[in-house]
């Protein structure tokens, strides 16, 4: 697909002023740094904030700035089936996992996290307030994952999971409960593609633990490069020095290979745009998939006070 450069021009305006229009599928809490809608672009997933003063709107599936039609086609995601169907141990779907973009299952396995006391928490993060809003449980189990994803792919056509978590103290810093979880979603879904998303582990050995369970690629995010940065929006994460990201990523890169490794670099927190880009360049020589996302803090984070 080749995107002309005045495409890329409104998509990175839509992804920066939102727009407006309903979407029933969106995130408003969680780990992750967006408050967003989620829609389809043109036939591919997309997060686009929803702002009621976008300049930007959706009208009979195609947006519109004015009254001008811009060429690019926009559906919201609909709620999914599997959202209406409890565990066989009582527990909502939606309370175990979410539907990000049209197909993509997305759950956090543990919902609490060592970092989450006020002088450490990371700025964007709300993971815990989902809980306090009774939203989500504090802990999956791999069962519940498993029936979960086994539902999705069957009434919805979910074609991917993607499984973070919160820090635990422990030498893996919390990714070894990951690797029960993925064994049972793949034993009830077999050939689904999961993407587990873990700090840097002090016990490399997980890694590969995870890649033997069935796990297809792997998230290790730093957010920023900038040390500086990283203090002001990460107290606690920034704690775990850089080093230790690369001798995970590159850890991952040989077991996992590459572009089957991935870090968020989050654009707004700051950081020198320059260095943004020189640092996901060399992500890019050590096999490391950069994921550049806009920061949208969500409601509850520290960064929306
Ligand atoms: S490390 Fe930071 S972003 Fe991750 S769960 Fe803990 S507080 Fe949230």
């Amino acid at each position: 697909m080749t995107i002309s450069p005045s495409d890329v021009a409104t998509r990175v305006d839509l992804a920066l002023h939102g727009v407006r229009v309903d979407a029933p599928v969106a995130r408003r809490k969680g780990a992750g740094p967006s408050d967003d809608g989620h829609v389809v672009i043109d036939g591919r997933n997309a997060t686009l904030p929803m702002n009621p003063e976008s300049p930007y709107a959706v009208r009979e599936g195609r947006v519109f700035k004015g009254g001008l039609d811009l060429g690019l086609s926009v559906e919201p995601v609909r709620r999914p089936r599997f959202y209406d169907l409890v565990t066989a141990d009582g527990v909502p779907y939606d309370k175990i996992a979410l539907l990000h973009g049209r197909d993509v299952l997305a759950t956090t396995v543990v919902q609490t996290c060592i970092r989450y006391v006020e002088p450490d928490r990371c700025r964007f993060c709300s993971i815990e307030e989902s809980l306090k809003a009774g939203a989500t449980i504090a802990a999956k189990t791999p069962a519940q994952l498993a029936e979960v994803a086994e539902a999705a792919v069957r009434l919805d056509g979910v074609r991917q999971m993607v499984m973070t978590t919160g820090t635990t103290h422990a030498p893996d810093r919390g990714a070894r409960p990951l690797v029960r979880c993925v064994r049972a979603v793949l034993e009830k879904v077999p050939g689904l593609p999961i993407q587990v998303q873990i700090e840097p582990p002090r016990d490399l050995s997980v890694i590969r633990e995870l890649h033997e369970a069935g796990a297809t690629a792997i998230g290790i995010h730093v957010e920023s490069l900038d040390d500086d940065v990283r203090r002001r929006w990460m107290p606690g994460k920034s704690t775990v020095p850089m080093c230790e990201y690369e001798i995970a990523w590159d850890e991952a890169v040989r077991v996992f290979g590459r572009n089957r490794v991935s870090t968020y670099l989050l654009v707004g927190m700051g950081e020198d745009p320059d260095e943004l880009v020189a640092g996901a360049g060399r992500l890019i020589d050590r096999g490391v998939y950069p994921f550049v996302v806009p920061m949208r803090p969500m409601v509850g984070t520290l960064a929306h006070r």
